[in-house]
């Protein structure tokens, strides 16, 4: 599934203005052109760069921004004032706007020509306060937008406007998603539920729940041979367990596994789904619960939740198509069982089948054992351990009023050989400490449920939070209990108060 399209992009909108003559508007032009070609062969922008003409009146600016507002291949629009662009004319544009915006504050020379400087050059690049003119207006509309600062060839600002371009194309990728539910929430689980009209008013994506006797004539419906040319791919990309194999005495166990897959790969594809939950406690007419399936599909850039969990399956899509490209992958994730030896206290992380092999540190097996749970035959599954590495926890919770999103900064350890653990897992210690935050954690109300991920800093998911209007909770080096229990209450308040706090 391709989760990053070529075709998409970011405008990059320069403002200008009459003042300094139409000579100083063509250097302003080709300047841009220089800044949009370099973006175009920077490896940490994911998105093409499209200049527009330089924007120089009301008018024009409006006209762009609701352009921007209906190209399907614009995810958002990055601004930069070359010289000092007079921001009433930006009103109406920015009011406007509905698409994510990042403000570039740069300047095209890096640096001051000392010895030669004069008032054409002064007038000419003026970031420095046409940006401040700029950002007023931003500030004055209570406008989402994320600041970038630095010169336009930086690593450090490329590095920004690239986290910045993949949250706002998970955010584009959310709007008009689908994600389906086979069968409803886990019997009387709380933090798995939530209002699923506020979520599509909030965040653009649908979930719609479908019996599973749907998915189950799908999986009836998958010819033998299919299976059969399924199970061979198996034996490729995975090490298999000799009682698995072609002749052995659970083939058919796989064979079912492949059925499953394919129905429900089918299903997935021919309603247009972005991602899916499963529950055991709706299992009715599938031989298995689905493990290996959920395992491959998510690892294909499905979003998955288990036990109904929909805001977890639209999380894990999210991070997939922020992820996309870069090293580590992200996978569906519940906080298991702790080790608490002191001074050495961890997490192991695992499920009771769904984790996404994208984030295994070789080769996975594909084993079979049984599962007390959901009352079916034993289920297939991919087993592996996880690289040790820095990574983050993400949780999406709905707290009546508005969502919540939570993110933890991790570090993924080395551990010892778990031969009898049937399941993939990985095991981390949490930042600034365990004690510290389990009990930011909790007292946020975060999720056991949650999106793991060595491919994305919070630096991506506090992007994608501005952009979505959500409530970002940070739990990380600095975190202390104190400032995280006046965190919590100040937004409390603020939630509150922001409906009311407009532009007027
Ligand atoms: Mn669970």
């Amino acid at each position: 599934m391709i989760l990053l399209p070529k075709n998409l992009e970011v405008w990059f909108l320069v403002g200008s203005q009459h003042l300094y003559g139409e000579a100083a508007l063509k250097k302003v032009a080709a300047n841009a052109q220089v800044i949009a070609r370099a973006f175009n062969h920077a490896e940490e922008l994911p998105l093409k760069v499209v200049l527009k003409p330089v924007l120089t009146g009301p008018d024009e600016i409006t006209q762009i921004m609701d352009e921007a507002n209906v190209a399907k291949n614009c995810v958002g629009v990055v601004t930069w004032m070359h010289t000092f662009s007079p921001a009433k004319m930006w009103i109406a544009g920015l009011k406007n706007l509905r698409k994510p915006l990042a403000h570039l504050h740069t300047q095209f020379n890096r640096d001051l020509p000392w010895g030669e400087i004069d008032m054409d050059f002064m007038n000419l690049n003026q970031a420095a306060h046409g940006d401040r003119e700029f950002g007023f207006i931003g500030a004055r509309l209570r406008l989402n937008r994320k600041i970038i600062v630095g010169h336009w060839s930086d690593k450090d600002v490329l590095a920004q406007l690239g986290a910045w371009m993949r949250a706002a194309t998970a955010w584009h990728d959310w709007q008009g998603a689908k994600f389906a539910r086979f069968g409803d929430n886990m019997r009387q689980v709380a933090v798995t539920e939530g209002n699923k009209v506020s979520a599509e008013i909030a965040f653009g994506f649908s979930v719609n729940g479908f019996g599973v006797g749907d998915l189950a004539a799908k999986v009836k419906a998958v010819k033998d041979a299919a299976a059969d040319r399924l199970c061979a791919k198996y034996a490729e990309e995975y090490t298999l367990a000799p009682e698995l194999r072609q002749g052995g005495a659970r083939h058919e166990s796989l064979r079912d596994g492949a059925k499953i897959e394919l129905g429900m790969r089918a299903f997935l594809e021919d309603g247009g789904f972005k991602g899916f939950t499963t529950t055991f406690e709706d299992l009715h007419g599938l031989a298995q619960l689905p493990g290996l399936a959920v395992q491959r599909l998510m690892a294909d850039g499905y979003g998955f939740g288990a036990e109904g969990d929909w805001k977890t399956a639209a999380l894990v899509r999210a991070f997939k198509v922020m992820a996309d490209g870069l090293p580590g992958g992200a996978s569906f994730m519940e906080d298991y069982t702790y080790h608490l030896e002191n001074g050495k206290r961890k997490v192991l992380g695992a499920h009771m089948l769904e984790i996404c092999p994208s984030i295994a540190a070789k080769k996975p097996t594909l084993e079979i054992h049984p599962l007390g749970i959901g009352g079916k035959a034993d289920p297939v599954r991919l087993v592996f351990d996880t690289p040790p590495g820095p990574a983050i926890n993400g949780s999406l919770i709905d707290l009546g009023n508005r969502f919540r999103l939570l993110v933890n900064e991790v570090t993924a350890v080395k551990y010892p050989p778990l031969q009898k653990l049937p399941v993939a897992r990985t095991v981390w210690e949490p930042k600034p400490d365990f004690a510290t935050a389990a009990a930011a954690w909790i007292l946020a109300g975060g999720a056991h449920h949650t999106v793991f991920t060595p491919a994305l800093t919070k630096e991506h998911v506090e992007n994608f939070a501005d952009i979505a209007g959500l409530e970002y909770f940070l739990i990380a080096e600095h975190t202390t209990m104190c400032n995280a229990k006046r965190e919590l209450r100040w937004n409390e308040l603020y939630y509150q108060l922001a409906p009311g706090l407009g532009a007027v």
